[in-house]
């Protein structure tokens, strides 16, 4: 026997005309998660999709999947019965628990109007099959057990445990962002924010090697790598920035440091979003977290650039995103200790109004695009995938 999923999505489906291509997205990112799986066919059906597995046992590994693609609201094993209230009843009580005291309640949604009841009075006929087979109770408001049945031409099919998706949209739907990660706590979870938005990821990580360690390089990889389960292949640049700080360390006033670091991590970011096709930046900034992240240094920041800067996390509180990078599975990589480029030779006092003007003077000294040029000569491009099943 086979394993028949349905996944529902509700933001998707209320797209109107768009509605084909977002559809045609999820199925391709369902596809990517299930890779592996025995034989799967994917097919939209009357506002969901309808996953079918040649292998029966493969629930729980497809679930873990599934719970990591975006744009599902929620998902849940079904079955097929023949459109006949008696078939119907055998079909659920062959999966429903035996347990007994449970309150259930039977809804049904008829997708056509040709079997000849209304869905209350399917409702009560099916509800009264249940009870002659369970020693249950009928609960409408907030039963334990939701028979869901729905009428589709000649087939029923028959549900009752749904499993909440990522919610979102589908990763394809909304461009391409390079994401700006460190190897911090908040880049990652601004990350996955734009991928759950549908922006496929094209992850940029500067570094201070070889005046830090390369341990810094290799956490930001594994943070990508968790936020990538599941969803395919997708860019990871390591580009560095130390002879640049180098520069700035020696031909430019102490106070606006960090914030001349980050100019440059911009302006390779917006390079790498150019070859790579993608249309924003986005970073891990939340407004007054540090000084570098009040609104005059955002904005004396990104005048460097011209793409548009994308802030996910501008509105957060550090609380909010510790516990969503502890939901999506970052927080622990965070945390561990490392050097960052960003904290290397880092003043007491850093600036925090400073302006565009004051940022361009202060690099009046630098060959800017020279130095771009170099780190970018000395990028390196790694494509990197992680299996939906990593733990
Ligand atoms: P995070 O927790 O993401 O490191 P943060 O609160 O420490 O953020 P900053 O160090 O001021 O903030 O960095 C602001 C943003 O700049 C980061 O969220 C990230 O998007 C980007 N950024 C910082 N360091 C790097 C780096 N080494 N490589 C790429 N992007 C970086
Ligand atoms: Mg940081």
């Amino acid at each position: 026997m086979s394993l028949r999923i349905a996944v529902y999505y509700d933001e998707i489906g209320l797209k109107g005309k768009n509605r084909p291509f977002f559809e045609h997205k999820l199925k391709a990112a369902v596809r990517t998660a299930l890779a592996g799986a025995a034989a799967v066919r994917v097919r939209t059906f009357v506002g969901r999709l309808l996953i079918e597995i040649d292998d029966e046992a493969a629930w729980d590994r497809a679930a873990q999947a599934l719970g990591r693609v975006f744009g599902i609201a929620h998902f849940g094993r079904v079955w097929h019965a023949e459109c006949d209230l008696d078939a119907i009843a055998r079909t659920a009580l062959a999966f429903l628990p035996e347990n007994e005291g449970l309150s259930f309640a039977v809804r049904a949604r008829r997708a056509d109007k040709t079997f000849p009841m209304t869905s209350p009075e399917i409702n009560r006929l099916l509800g009264a099959k249940i009870l002659e087979a369970r020693r249950w109770r009928v609960d409408l408001e907030n039963p334990a057990i939701t028979l869901h049945v729905s009428l589709i031409g000649t087939r029923a099919l028959v549900s009752w445990e749904h499993v909440p998706g990522r919610g979102g949209l589908p990763l394809g739907a909304s461009g391409k962002v390079a994401c700006l990660l460190s190897g911090g706590i908040d880049s990652p979870v601004a990350a996955y924010r734009m991928m759950r938005r549908g922006a496929l990821p094209v992850f940029v990580h500067c570094h201070g090697f070889p005046y830090t360690t390369r341990a810094g390089q290799e956490k930001a990889r594994r943070l990508a790598e968790i936020l990538l389960r599941g969803q395919g292949a997708h860019p990871f640049w390591q580009v560095p920035l130390a002879e640049i700080q180098q520069r700035i360390i020696a031909d430019c006033p102490e106070a606006l440091r960090v914030l001349l670091y980050r100019r440059f991590m911009f302006r390779l970011a917006e390079r790498i979003a150019a070859r790579e096709g993608a249309q924003a930046l986005a970073t891990g900034e939340a407004l007054g977290q540090v000084a570098s992240q009040t609104i005059e240094n955002m904005a004396a920041v990104a005048a460097a650039v011209s793409l548009p800067v994308l802030r996910p996390l501008v509105g957060y509180d550090k609380k909010e995103i510790v516990a969503e990078a502890r939901a999506i599975g970052t927080y622990e990589v965070s945390i561990e200790r490392h050097e960052d480029c960003c904290g290397y030779l880092v003043p007491p006092h850093p600036a925090t109004r400073s302006t565009a003007a004051e940022l361009d003077a202060a690099e009046a000294a630098l060959p800017l695009a020279e130095l771009v040029a170099a780190s970018l000569a000395a990028a390196e491009r790694h494509e990197l995938t992680a299996p939906a099943s990593a733990p």
